[in-house]
């Protein structure tokens, strides 16, 4: 053979059959044990000093903020501060099983999901335990769509955004054996026109694919609470049960710059933590938790802050605004004979819409916030395949974040969203419908008729379902309404944040966390949350210019920092807090609870 034609066969072959296909790389390898040593880094916050120094201060351990605090640790001492308990305490976490076990949980001020019904009186939860909310999360992961990459207003580097979705996927994405029920949802999408097929992909592209999942194959959820395994062992601290009240700022009113933050622990009482040197504050609180803290720090809209008698730190118009939540609507198959139960393994991606589906077997207990009304208890007695159709946006409509309390991060802030306020979403909306109806038309879904009857005709739909009048459908989204659990927004980059997720006008201050989209990446957003938290590799020295450039937002953090992890003498960079000593505008009690100057 011809050594040409050699090297062409070799070719082939190394396109064909070595080069992994875009998207698909070496993900997580099955394993029979669990790898937890992060919990050597835990410690509960009762038993954390009540005044301490870092480098850097990451708000919030969940789905960015625990990437970024163990990419942060590679160089940096990182003290990590997540209000929630650790997984190990709660099972239902931990298993496929278990998503639907997190809705029924009681919420009692500790347990995973934390419940919240917003203004538009729609049921919605948010993650409360170490990992955030991909600790109970549906489980599906697909990256960010190319149009998010283009219109963020995050600056990107996109072969640095690659190693960092690789860097998650090679420890907890795994691709899923696809169940009976999911092969259906498959093979409708295709024959209902949702094409092409695009195979196991993480990417979200146009078309139906088999999604990435973080439950392997046993059924074990996997999560961002595993990233922290790779955290450096001598400069990563996470504190559980610490509930950050607010930030301290310096006191030149000019140039405000974060110089820390004040947590309460379980017993109620106040540490502080600071920075030193270079080091900054890192919100990662999620897009309720973020603009919340901000808003109780005094960086707001200065009118609604003053008349809440918060002292004003640094006027900012936006923290708060342009909260965002994709709608939902249910179609509900209940079929004849059961379906195995199963999470979300197919997106159907559209301009328009994704079309996801999971199975599940019948259930009594409120599944809080799967339906909209948090008020009527809805169960379903008989097996069920459940379509989640997910206006995709961008969410043209949008609301606002308000505080309940002036003081107490604890108390949970209100949150509007006006569903379909705006024409496009709910064109979205009824142009989703009519997929479902050709989706329900196919013969892939036959024979989960009940009846043998044709079109739409012979379904037992769980009820409210699609209207027979497909005039009725934008009635049908606007009175159905339910969160697809991807909401964002109160620090939208370009508004709030700067491209490289500085909150503007303040010195060693970030936000890095679902508050800074403007828009819902992907089919699902965890990916990107998680790509964000990492930094692929440290720049030298000589290229901090470069630094600038890249996505990551560890990356972005300024290198020229004092890397020092000695144990420094602690010197608080701001008078420390007596009777009546001020920090920045929030008096402190003797007790330790803050209480506002007036
Ligand atoms: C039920 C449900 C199912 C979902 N399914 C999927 C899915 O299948 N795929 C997907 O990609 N996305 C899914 N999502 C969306 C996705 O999980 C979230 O968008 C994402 O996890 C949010 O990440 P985050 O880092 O912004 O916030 P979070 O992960 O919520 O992290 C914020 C953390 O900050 C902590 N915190 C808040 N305030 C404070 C404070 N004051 N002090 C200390 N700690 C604080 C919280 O306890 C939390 O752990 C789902 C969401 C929900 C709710």
């Amino acid at each position: 053979m011809k050594k040409s034609t050699t090297a062409a066969i070799l070719l082939v072959f190394y396109i064909f059959v070595l080069c992994p296909q875009p998207g698909i790389h070496s993900l997580a390898p099955p394993s029979d044990v669990r790898d937890f040593s992060y919990l050597k880094f835990v410690r509960n916050a009762t038993d954390l000093p009540l005044q301490e120094e870092y480098d850097y201060i990451v708000v919030g351990g969940g789905t960015a903020g625990c990437p970024l605090a163990t990419t942060l640790s590679a160089n940096y001492s990182v003290l990590l501060l997540e209000r929630g308990d650790i997984p190990t305490t709660y099972p239902s976490v931990s298993t496929v099983e278990g998503i639907l076990e997190n809705f029924m949980l009681e919420d009692d001020g500790t347990t995973p999901l934390q419940r919240f019904v917003s203004e538009d009186g729609v049921a919605n939860v948010r993650g409360r335990i170490l990992g955030g909310t991909s600790m109970v999360s549906g489980g599906a992961y697909s990256r960010a769509d190319s149009e998010f990459y283009k219109k963020s207003g995050i600056k990107l580097d996109m072969n640095l955004v690659n190693k960092s979705y690789e860097w998650v996927e090679d420890t907890i994405v795994f691709r899923p054996n696809v169940s009976q029920w999911q092969s259906v949802v498959k093979d409708a999408l295709l024959e209902a026109g949702v094409r092409p097929d695009n195979g196991f992909t993480l990417d979200s592209v146009e078309g139906t694919k088999i999604s990435g999942a973080l439950f392997d194959n046993l059924g074990r959820r996997y999560g961002a609470v595993e990233l922290l395994n790779k955290g450096h062992p001598k400069n990563l601290r996470v504190a559980i049960h610490a509930t950050v009240e607010r930030i301290i700022f310096s006191s030149k009113a000019s140039d405000p710059s974060a110089k820390g933050i004040i947590y309460n622990d379980s017993n109620g009482r106040s540490h502080w933590a600071s920075i030193r040197g270079k080091g900054e504050v890192i919100l990662s609180a999620g897009a309720i938790g973020s603009p919340q803290l901000l808003l109780l720090s005094g960086v707001g809209p200065k009118s609604y802050l003053t008349s809440l008698k918060i002292p004003v730190v640094h006027p900012q118009p936006y923290v708060g605004k342009f909260m965002r939540d994709n709608p939902r609507s249910n179609i509900i198959i209940l079929p004849p004979s059961p379906i195995v139960p199963t999470y979300s393994q197919i997106a159907g991606f559209t301009s328009d819409f994704d079309i996801e589906s999971i199975s599940g077997t019948p259930y009594s207990s409120q599944a809080y916030s799967i339906f909209p009304n948090p008020t009527i208890p809805v169960t379903i007695n008989s097996s069920f395949g459940f379509f989640m159709v997910k206006v995709r946006g961008p969410i043209l409509s949008h609301g606002s974040l308000k505080l309940q309390s002036s003081y107490d991060a604890k108390v949970a802030p209100n949150v509007k969203f006006n569903y379909f306020a705006k024409e496009g979403d709910l064109s979205q909306c009824v142009s989703a419908m009519g997929k479902m109806r050709d989706l329900l038309k196919t013969n892939a879904l036959k024979p989960f008729k009940t009846r043998d009857l044709p079109g739409l005709e012979g379904f037992n739909l769980f009820k409210p379902s699609l209207p027979m009048n497909q005039s009725d459908d934008a009635s049908f989204c606007r009175d159905t309404v339910a969160t697809h659990w991807h909401y964002h927004g109160g620090c939208s980059a370009g508004k709030v944040v700067d491209g490289d997720l500085r909150v503007t006008g303040i010195k060693a201050l970030r936000v890095v966390d679902g508050s800074i989209f403007n828009s819902s990446p992907g089919t699902n957003p965890q990916a990107t949350l998680m790509m964000l938290g990492r930094k692929a590799k440290k720049p030298k020295r000589k290229s901090i210019a470069a630094a600038s450039a890249v996505g990551m937002v560890a990356s972005l953090v300024d290198f020229n920092a004092s890397p020092s992890l000695s144990s420094q003498s602690f010197e608080p960079p701001f008078p420390w807090p007596t009777e009546k000593s001020i920090a920045y505008g929030f008096f402190l009690s003797v007790n330790g609870k803050p209480s506002v100057s007036r």
